[in-house]
C-alpha cells in the first residue's frame, strides 16, 4: 500500500500524486516549510473565518517554499490544486512542524467515556492508490430526465467529472455551513464537465435523483489521497467510531 509518508522525497520535500497542470506543464514537486507566525496570523484573520478552503489556502500560501520548476503565480497552483492533494500538503506541513505522531481526545459515542488516541502518519495510507487522473467518466445509476419541448423525454446517464480544487473548494464552503443540499447542487455544478456532451447546469444539478447525486460526490473524491478519519476502537466498549486525520484544530 502506498502511504502518505512515500510521497516525501526529501525531509520538506512532496512529490503530489496528480499536481496541477498550468498553460500545458504538470507541476507535482512542493518544498514546505513548517509553520510560522506569519502562517498562523494568515489563518486566523477574520475575512477567513471558518471557511476551511480559505484557511487552507492561506496556510498553503504561508508555507509552500517552492512548486519545482513554476515561477507563475502561487495562489493559482494552490487554488488549482485538488481538494485531496491540498490535504495531503496541510498534513505534510503539520507533519514537518510537529511530526509524525497526532494525539487526540474523542468521547465515545457508546459509552460516553473519554478516549485517548494516536494518528502515527508515518503508517497512515492512502486512499485510492494509482488513481492519478483530474477526470473520470461516469455512468449515472439513475439518470437525468430531460423533458424536451415535444413532450418526450430523454435520459442523460453518461459524462464526465473532475475533482474539485481548492477553488471550488473556497467557493462553496460558505454553502456547506449553511445547507450540505446547497453545496452539494452548487459543487456538482461546478465539478460535473458534461452530461452527454452537454453543460450540466444548476437545473440539472438539481433534478438529479439523490442517488446520483451521491454517486457523483463520492466518485468525485476516487484519486489517490490522505484519508479525511481514521477509525478508533473505544477500549472500553469496543465501538468503532471515526476521529478526524485532517484537523483544522492543528495550528490554532
Ligand atoms: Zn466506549
Amino acid at each position: 500500500m502506498a502511504t502518505f509518508k512515500d510521497l516525501f522525497i526529501e525531509d520538506d520535500k512532496i512529490k503530489l500524486p496528480i499536481g496541477v497542470e498550468i498553460d500545458g506543464t504538470t507541476y507535482d514537486t512542493v518544498t514546505i516549510s513548517e509553520i510560522t507566525g506569519y502562517a498562523e496570523e494568515a489563518m486566523g484573520s477574520k475575512a477567513i473565518g471558518n471557511n476551511w478552503g480559505k484557511m487552507i489556502t492561506a496556510l498553503l500560501k504561508a508555507t509552500i517554499v517552492s512548486v519545482e520548476g513554476y515561477t507563475g503565480d502561487l495562489l493559482r497552483f494552490i487554488k488549482g490544486l485538488s481538494i485531496g492533494e491540498r490535504d495531503i500538503l496541510f498534513l505534510a506541513v503539520r507533519y514537518v512542524t510537529y511530526g509524525n505522531v497526532i494525539e487526540g481526545e474523542s468521547k465515545c459515542r457508546n459509552c460516553g467515556k473519554e478516549v485517548n488516541y494516536t494518528i502515527d502518519l508515518d503508517e497512515l495510507e492512502l486512499q485510492h492508490e494509482g488513481a492519478r487522473s483530474v477526470t473520470r467518466t461516469f455512468e449515472l445509476p439513475s439518470g437525468l430526465k430531460i423533458r424536451k419541448p415535444d413532450g418526450t423525454v430523454k435520459v442523460l446517464r453518461k459524462g464526465t467529472i473532475r475533482n474539485a480544487t481548492g477553488d471550488d473548494q473556497e467557493h462553496t464552503y460558505s454553502l456547506l455551513e449553511k445547507n450540505p443540499a446547497l453545496w452539494k447542487t452548487a459543487m456538482l455544478q461546478r465539478i460535473v464537465v458534461d452530461i452527454e456532451g452537454e453543460e450540466f447546469t444548476t437545473i440539472h444539478s438539481k433534478s438529479l435523483s439523490k442517488k446520483d447525486r451521491d454517486y457523483l460526490m463520492v466518485l468525485g473524491n476516487e484519486y489517490e489521497q490522505a484519508p479525511d478519519s481514521d477509525t478508533l476502537v473505544c477500549p472500553h466498549c469496543g465501538e468503532v467510531t471515526e476521529v478526524p486525520v485532517l484537523n483544522p484544530g492543528f495550528f490554532r
